[in-house]
């Protein structure tokens, strides 16, 4: 039953009437539906498009009104048809997605953004091995099939409406067309859509080219049309007599495909054999091994030509029998048997299947969609069929992975959660080195900001920089964690040898050992007697602390130590770190069990009196005492051996430096508040700084602020008095030592 339209505002009359012609096509397709949204998306858009014209000079609004005309030839669901009305929308008009969430709900906007996200990537390429991540990637940032569905209806309007563009655009979208949408339609099944959209493409990309190709179809038809008629006409009697009940078309095959041919094959055209081409249509598979007797039974087959995509199936899901014959008069002409239910997926495919399962089932779920598109996609990994089939790509939808763009636009793909530091090791070690900074599609990022599909990333180096041991809490690819450690290994264990080197001839002195008397052969001796090839290696050993000075010393100048040592009134072993670096500050904590040892708390959690801590053995630096919850000393506890218990001394009056991140609206007055309720918990203010949040651009802000905190407790009551002021989003306990 036909809705009437009312159009609520004046729109031109010719649109209003190519709209009447979308909303009966689409009752006739589905006459229970309701169509007022589909009459409210049209109203909509052409309310914001108005004004706007295409190249051609007509109204703007003609473009998305193909664009729902086509996905309606395609039998999608409404859904998908106000999304081409309304796929430009948010990209050219002051709309927002959340205007279209409001009134058309979630599908439809989800849609809108996903078809707007597509359009600002700018992947154009002359990369042909890109191509191939791009097609990837395209996919993989989808969440609704129907935004491919848009997407190549939006595309192949584009293309047939080209014409009044610049050569340079024709180009530029045709090449496009050619390595990433019409591949697309090619995975998902969609021939009639990969056809035009090639035929166009390659017409638009190489006009001259073109124009050769289809004069030489062209003068062949004159030639052979009588031929293939006649043909057509005598397969019609033969499958008759054979009761095979059969729809039959006689065609050329298409240019696109014949210049890929006789580029491939370096052929003329009169040697492309399968040039004429007869497609049988039957009603079940037995009739189609049926029909393919009764032509070979006529005509002589060729050998090597005969393919049976019945019994398997390309990994697009298409299915054929195909073969070629010499006909009357020595005329090869190619022939394709198929059902009707092939047929409509070789020319549909996707979209064939998703009619149908909607046709059984109802409304589908945009989840059983994508998990269908998974299947075909997994399908394809496991079928492995060489020869002309070369253009089958293998596609994978990796949700695990992250698609992200140089700023010369080539697509590093990184594991998901991957940040700009996998990003810089990806493209070369010493980029990712040197590394100070990021910026993502234009603004500068923290280092552990995680990326997403499409960012652009822009890596920011510094001469002599080097990695950070922090970069291990948050990097993701294991190029960047190996690269990371080695250069944090290799720096450490420099610092190793020179403290190593240092300790011994400390306490060398300090035994009265004549330590520039030792010979250079008997101190290489003693280090190999320790099981190092080098006395460098000996300095290491102990700077990791793994022996004491004084033990290597009794191996050096055993007589020399045991007369100083004879001297001292009280003998003590020897410290690791000499405890006149114990200062004030480090005597609110103790080592369990053990006094003269340096300890301090960490810069990185900065743990205060109250907090669960533990205890890490630095090299050369004594005890640092970390948070629990310190994923610094998390990533470090790989060396058990060095962690250490670790418990606040008695209490002193004491106050710790504590900083905080404020995240907060930027408004007048903020400042004044954070202040007075930090001054009503009676804490001391050593710094503030205040700047806009460069991460986001609502107007937030960010507020460093450095205080003095008493215990856990104190902290605690701060923050959450921070936390209650209006406007204040967030605050966070610095991490970082800077
Ligand atoms: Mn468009």
């Amino acid at each position: 039953m036909s809705q009437p339209v009312i159009l609520s505002s004046p729109v031109d009359p010719v649109l209003a009437a190519r709209f009447e012609e979308l909303v009966v096509k689409y009752a006739k397709l589905r006459p229970q539906e309701s169509l007022v949204s589909l009459l409210q998306a049209f109203e909509y858009a052409a309310l914001h498009h108005t004004g706007q014209t295409r190249s051609s000079g007509e109204s703007y609004m003609a473009h998305p009104l193909e664009v729902a005309h086509i996905l309606c030839d395609m039998s999608m669901d409404l859904v998908c048809l106000e999304t081409g009305l309304l796929h430009d929308t948010v990209e050219d008009t002051v709309v927002t997605v959340e205007d279209v969430r409001k009134r058309f709900g979630n599908d439809v906007a989800r849609c809108v953004d996903g078809v707007t996200k597509l359009a600002k990537l700018n992947f154009y390429s002359r990369e042909e091995r890109q191509a191939e991540s791009v097609r990837k990637m395209l996919l993989a940032m989808v969440n609704d099939i129907r935004v491919v569905m848009v997407k190549l209806a939006d595309r192949l309007h584009n293309m047939r409406t080209m014409g009044s563009l610049s050569r340079e655009r024709q180009e530029r979208i045709s090449q496009e067309t050619l390595e990433i949408y019409a591949p697309i339609a090619h995975r998902l099944g969609m021939g009639k859509m990969r056809s035009e959209l090639e035929d166009l493409g390659f017409r638009h990309l190489d006009p001259a080219a073109f124009a050769e190709v289809n004069e030489a179809i062209e003068s062949r038809r004159k030639v052979t049309g009588d031929a293939l008629e006649e043909i057509r006409h005598a397969v019609e009697l033969k499958l008759a007599r054979e009761n095979i009940p059969a729809r039959i078309e006689a065609r050329l095959k298409r240019p696109f495909s014949v210049y890929q041919k006789l580029k491939r094959q370096k052929i003329s055209i009169e040697q492309v054999y399968d040039l004429l081409a007869i497609r049988i249509v039957t009603d079940c598979v037995k009739n189609c091994y049926g029909a393919l007797g009764t032509i070979h039974g006529e005509w002589t087959p060729i050998p090597g030509r005969i393919k049976d995509f019945i019994a398997i199936p390309r990994p697009n899901l298409y299915q054929s029998l195909h073969t070629s014959v010499i006909g009357p008069g020595g005329q090869a002409f190619e022939v394709q048997i198929r059902t009707e239910e092939m047929h409509r997926i070789a020319e549909e495919g996707i979209a064939a299947h998703w009619k149908y399962k909607e046709g059984t089932k109802g409304a589908q779920s945009d989840e059983q969609q994508v998990a269908w598109l998974r299947q075909l996609v997994e399908w394809q990994q496991d079928v492995h069929d060489p020869g002309e089939f070369m253009s089958t790509l293998k596609v994978d939808l990796y949700p695990e992975e992250v698609y992200s763009f140089t700023p010369r636009g080539k697509v590093i793909i990184l594991p998901r959660g991957a940040s700009p530091v996998d990003f810089a090791y990806a493209i070369h070690s010493d980029v990712g080195h040197l590394c100070v900074g990021a910026k993502v599609n234009g603004r500068i990022v923290p280092l552990k900001y995680e990326l997403k599909n499409g960012d652009v990333v822009d890596i920011l180096t510094q001469q002599g920089h080097v990695p950070s041991k922090d970069w291990l809490n948050f990097v993701k690819t294991s190029k960047a964690r190996n690269r990371i450690k080695h250069v944090v290994n290799t720096t450490e264990r420099a610092k190793a040898v020179e403290i190593g080197e240092k300790h011994l001839e400390k306490e060398a002195r300090r035994l009265g050992v004549q330590w520039k008397k030792i010979p250079k052969e008997h101190l290489e001796k003693v280090a190999h007697d320790y099981g190092f090839g080098k006395m460098e290696d000996l300095h290491a050993a102990l700077g990791y602390g793994k022996f004491s000075p004084r033990q290597v010393l009794l191996q050096l100048a055993p007589e020399q130590v045991a007369a100083a040592e004879a001297l001292e009134v009280a003998p003590a072993a020897s410290p690791a770190v000499p405890p006149s670096n114990v200062n004030d500050k480090d005597l609110i904590l103790k080592v369990r069990g053990v006094d003269d040892i340096m300890v301090y708390r960490a810069k990185c959690c900065n743990p205060i009196r109250g907090e669960s801590i533990v205890g890490y053995i630095t090299r050369g630096k004594g005890v640092a005492v970390h948070s629990v919850n310190c994923t610094n000393v998390q990533n470090l506890m790989y060396e058990v051996e060095r962690k250490i218990e670790v418990e606040w001394a008695k209490a002193v009056t004491e106050s710790f430096l504590v900083k905080l991140v404020i995240y907060t609206d930027d408004r007048p007055g903020m400042l004044n508040q954070l202040t007075s309720a930090l001054f009503n918990e009676g804490t001391n203010i050593r710094t503030l700084e205040a700047q806009p949040d460069a991460s986001r651009s609502d107007g937030s802000a960010l507020v460093n602020v450095a205080i003095d905190v008493k215990d856990k407790k104190q902290l605690e009551r701060i923050v959450s008095s921070l936390r209650r002021i209006s406007g204040v989003r967030d605050v966070e306990r610095s991490q970082s030592s800077t």
